[in-house]
C-alpha cells in the first residue's frame, strides 16, 4: 500500500480559508522535517506557492491518489521556537483567522517570498591610518572622525544605521579617511551607554516591583502621570534583564512620531537596541529579525507588528502607551498587538509591562480585579508640576473663527513670556464642509457619502476616509453660483487665523499634511525643541509621547466631539486624547496651562475629568459601562461584511444569523450599518455577537465561522471576523 510508504504533510499556506493543506513527502525526506520550516508546494492549477510546516500525520481527508508531493524544502531549521509557533497557533484559533496568514503576518517580506533565512555579515567603521584632515566645515563628518578615534577597534555599522549618517559617511570613505571592514565574530564594539538618571523613589519602587516576580508571568499596569518618567522605568528594567542575557521586547504606538524616544534608547541601552522603523528596506528587516531570533539583539523596539519578532532568550515584555488604538490591526488579520503581548508574556512566563497615563478601561478592569499588579507614578519625574486646566465656555463668546477671546488673550500673555503654546485640533484641512451659499449643495465623496475636507494650499477637496481627491470647483455643480462657503476649521484654518492675529509669531503646523515628506516630522520636532518655534498646531500626532521642555501652555480648541457619540468607546478616547495633550504642557518647571474650548461647560463626564483627573473619570466610565453590560464586562465578536450591493449584504448575514441560531448567554444583534456606512463605494453593514462569557462565545463561534466559510452567500460579499472589535456601534 502506498499510503504506508508515504508520510503527509500538514502545510499552512497564506490563503484566507482556515486550514492546513495536506501534501506528500518520501517517508526518508519528511523524516527531518521539524513543525516551522518553510516548504514550496504546488497549488490550484498550475502556481506554487510558499507555505510552513505545521505538523505530520499518516490520514488525510482526500485519497492518497488525489494528494500532491511538496516541490521543495527550503529551511533546515525551524524558523521559529515551540513557544512562538504556539503562539501564532494560539492566535489564529483566538482572531479565527487562517493559520497560514497569521504565520505569514509574523515573517518579514523576503521570509514570505522563500529567500533563505541566513545573516548578512556585519561590519564595523574604523579610522584610517591618516586621518588628520580639516573637518571643520564639516559637522557630521567631524561627528564620525571624532567617535571612530575614541573607538580603535571600530563601531559597528548599525551604530550609524540612521540614514544622517549615510552621506558623511560615504564621503569619508571616498576620501579615504575610514574603511569599513568585516567585524570579528562576537565582537559588538559599541560606545559607551549614556548614564541614566539617578531614579526617583516612585520610579525605583517601580522598576523593583517589575523585576521582583523573578522570571516568571506577570502582567504590571504601570500608570504614571504624563512626564512622570516612564521610559526612565523601562530602561531600568531592560538593563536589568540585559545584564542576565536576557532580551527586551519594546512596543510603541508610531516610531515614526516619536524619533526621540527610539535615540533616547540608543544612547541608553547601545546599540545591540534594534529600532524596527518604517525606513527599514526588506533586507535590512530580514537582518534585524534574524538578529532578534538568534538572541543577537538585546532590545527589540517596534510598532504594532514587532510583537511577532522572535526571541531566543524572552526576558521582559513592554508595551508603552498600551491604551494607544493602533495596537489593533484594523484590516485583515484584526490582532491587538497589547493582548498578544500579554498572552506571549504568558507562553513564555515573562514579566510584561503596559505603561501609560491613561490607561484602557479594560487594563483598569483587570488592575481591579488583580488580574494585574497595578503600579502608579504619580510625580512627574525632575520636579515638574502637573499644568492647571480651565474650560472655556463657547456659549455666546466672540468669537475669531476658531478661537474664543480667551484664548486668545491667554496665546497673547504667553507669547508675551516667550513661551512655547501647542493648539490641538484633531481635523487637517482647511474647513470639513465646503457649501453652496444659494442652493445648499455640499461637496461629498460619492464614494463614501461623507463631507469632503477643504485644503487650501492646493486648492482640492479630499476625501479623508478612502483617499480620493478632486481640485474645488470654482463655482457650485449644482446652480453655477460663485457663492461656496468654508464651513467649519482644521489645522490649515487655524494656521490662517493665527497668522492674522499674530504676525510675528512663528507658527509651525504638524499634521499627515505637512509631515508627509520622510523625516519631516524629526525635523519639526527638532525645531521645536529647539525653541525655533512658538506656537504649534496640531493633530493628534502631537498628543503623543513628545517631550517639549519649552511648551507651557496647550489649547484644546474643541472637546465636545467625543461627548455625543454613538460610539460608547467615544468618551474614554476623548479623555485620553485630552490628557495626553495636555500633559505636553509644563514639562519643565515653568507652571503649565491648559485651555479647553467647550459648548458644554456643564457636561458631567468633562467636569469629571477636569476636577477630578483621568482615574476617577475612568471609574465612572466603568460604572456605566456595568450598567449596561458593555465591554470590559461582556466580550464581543463582530462578523463584517462589505459589498457594493446591499442586498448581497443583507443575504449573507440574514443566513449567517440564522445558522448561528439561539445559543444560551450569548446575545446577537443586526445586521445593522457599520459607524462608516460606505466606504470606497462598498457598503458595510454588520452583526454583533456579545457575552458575559469569553469561552462560551469563542467555542460557539468555531463551528460557526467554519460554516460560514462554506455558505455561497458568502462567496459574493468580502466578509471577516472581529474579535474584541474596538469600533463596534
Ligand atoms: P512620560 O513618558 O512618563 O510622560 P518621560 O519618560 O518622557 O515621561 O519623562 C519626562 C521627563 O522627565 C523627561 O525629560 C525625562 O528625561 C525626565 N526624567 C525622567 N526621569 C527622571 C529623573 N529620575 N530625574 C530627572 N529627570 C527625569
Ligand atoms: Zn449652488
Ligand atoms: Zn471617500
Amino acid at each position: 500500500m502506498t499510503s504506508r510508504r508515504k508520510q503527509i504533510l500538514q502545510v499552512a499556506l497564506p490563503v484566507p480559508l482556515r486550514r492546513v493543506f495536506d501534501y506528500l513527502a518520501d517517508r526518508q525526506a519528511a523524516a527531518g522535517l521539524a513543525p516551522g520550516i518553510r516548504v514550496k508546494v504546488p497549488f490550484g492549477r498550475s502556481a506554487t506557492r510558499i507555505g510552513v510546516l505545521t505538523g505530520t500525520t499518516t490520514d488525510s481527508d482526500l485519497p492518497a491518489s488525489r494528494l500532491k508531493k511538496i516541490l521543495s524544502v527550503i529551511d533546515q531549521e525551524p524558523l521559529f521556537s515551540k513557544t512562538e509557533f504556539g503562539l501564532l497557533k494560539w492566535a489564529a484559533e483566538y482572531y479565527h483567522h487562517s493559520l497560514g496568514e497569521v504565520i505569514f503576518n509574523a515573517l518579514p517580506a523576503p521570509l514570505r517570498q522563500g529567500r533563505p533565512a541566513s545573516r548578512k555579515k556585519k561590519f564595523v567603521f574604523r579610522l584610517a591610518a591618516d586621518a588628520g584632515a580639516d573637518l571643520n566645515r564639516a559637522p557630521l563628518q567631524k561627528e564620525i572622525i571624532d567617535m571612530l578615534a575614541a573607538h580603535p577597534q571600530g563601531l559597528a555599522h548599525d551604530f550609524f544605521s540612521d540614514r544622517r549618517w549615510a552621506r558623511p559617511l560615504n564621503i569619508l570613505q571616498q576620501k579615504g579617511l575610514i574603511c569599513r571592514e568585516e567585524a570579528p565574530p562576537d565582537v559588538q564594539p559599541e560606545p559607551a551607554p549614556q548614564p541614566g538618571f539617578s531614579l526617583n523613589p516612585e520610579q525605583q519602587q517601580a522598576v523593583d516591583r517589575i523585576i521582583a516576580g523573578a522570571d516568571h508571568f506577570g502582567c504590571f499596569l504601570l500608570e504614571g502621570v504624563t512626564g512622570s518618567g516612564k521610559t526612565e522605568v523601562y530602561i531600568e528594567t531592560i538593563k536589568h534583564y540585559m545584564e542576565k542575557g536576557l532580551q527586551s521586547l519594546v512596543l510603541v504606538p508610531e516610531i515614526g512620531l516619536t524619533p526621540q524616544l527610539a535615540n533616547v534608547f540608543r544612547a541608553k541601552l547601545g546599540t545591540r537596541t534594534m529600532v524596527l522603523h518604517s525606513g527599514l528596506s526588506d533586507g535590512e528587516r530580514l537582518q534585524a529579525w534574524l538578529q532578534a531570533r538568534d538572541g543577537d539583539a538585546a532590545v527589540v523596539l517596534g510598532t504594532r507588528s514587532a510583537v511577532w519578532t522572535p526571541l531566543k532568550k524572552p526576558g521582559v515584555i513592554i508595551i508603552d502607551e498600551e491604551h494607544d488604538l493602533s495596537y489593533k490591526q484594523s484590516d485583515g488579520f484584526r490582532y491587538s498587538a497589547r493582548d498578544v503581548a500579554i498572552m506571549r508574556g504568558k507562553m513564555s512566563d515573562i514579566p510584561v509591562v503596559l505603561g501609560s497615563a491613561t490607561p484602557s478601561l479594560e487594563s483598569l478592569y483587570n488592575a481591579a480585579r488583580n488580574k494585574y499588579t497595578h503600579i502608579q507614578l504619580s510625580m512627574r519625574a525632575g520636579g515638574a508640576f502637573h499644568p492647571v486646566t480651565s474650560i472655556i465656555d463657547l456659549r455666546a463668546q466672540k468669537m475669531v473663527g476658531a478661537f474664543s477671546n480667551t484664548m486668545l488673550s491667554a496665546i497673547d500673555a504667553e507669547l508675551k513670556q516667550g513661551h512655547q503654546i501647542l493648539l490641538f485640533l484633531n481635523k487637517r484641512g482647511f474647513s470639513p464642509v465646503i457649501m453652496c451659499h444659494n442652493c445648499g449643495w455640499t461637496g461629498k465623496c460619492s464614494r463614501c457619502n461623507v463631507n469632503l475636507t477643504y485644503h487650501k494650499l492646493d486648492n482640492r477637496l479630499s476625501c479623508h476616509h478612502c483617499g480620493s481627491q478632486k481640485m474645488k470647483p470654482e463655482q457650485c455643480p449644482d446652480c453655477g453660483s460663485d457663492g461656496l462657503l468654508q464651513i467649519g476649521h482644521g489645522t490649515e484654518r487655524l494656521s490662517e487665523t493665527l497668522a492674522g492675529v499674530f504676525p510675528r509669531a512663528r507658527i509651525l503646523r504638524i499634521d499627515r499634511d505637512s509631515t508627509r515628506r520622510k523625516g519631516s516630522m524629526e525635523d519639526m520636532v527638532n525645531s521645536i525643541r529647539s525653541g525655533a518655534a512658538d506656537i504649534l498646531i496640531g493633530t493628534q500626532m502631537l498628543a503623543k509621547g513628545h517631550d517639549f521642555p519649552k511648551l507651557n501652555m496647550v489649547g484644546i480648541l474643541d472637546a465636545d466631539r467625543g461627548l455625543f457619540s454613538t460610539d460608547f468607546r467615544a468618551g474614554e478616547h476623548m479623555a485620553q486624547l485630552i490628557v495626553q495633550v495636555s500633559g505636553r504642557a509644563g514639562r519643565s518647571s515653568d507652571k503649565g496651562r491648559v485651555f479647553i474650548q467647550t459648548h458644554y461647560p456643564d457636561h458631567p463626564l468633562l467636569h469629571t475629568l477636569v476636577d477630578s483627573g483621568y482615574q476617577t473619570f475612568a471609574r465612572r466610565v466603568l460604572e456605566e459601562r456595568r450598567q449596561v453590560d458593555l465591554p470590559p464586562y461582556s466580550h464581543q465578536v463582530l462578523l463584517r461584511s462589505e459589498d457594493y450591493r446591499r442586498e448581497a449584504n443583507d443575504k449573507f448575514l440574514n443566513e449567517a444569523r440564522a445558522l448561528f441560531g439561539r445559543v444560551a448567554g450569548i446575545e446577537l444583534y443586526g445586521p445593522f450599518p457599520a459607524p462608516l456606512e460606505q466606504k470606497a463605494g462598498r457598503l458595510r453593514y454588520q452583526l454583533l455577537l456579545q457575552s458575559s462569557e469569553r469561552n462560551r462565545l469563542l467555542s460557539a463561534i468555531t463551528p460557526w465561522v467554519q460554516a460560514l466559510e462554506k455558505l455561497p452567500a458568502g462567496k459574493k460579499v468580502r466578509w471577516s471576523i472581529d474579535v474584541d472589535p474596538l469600533e463596534s456601534l
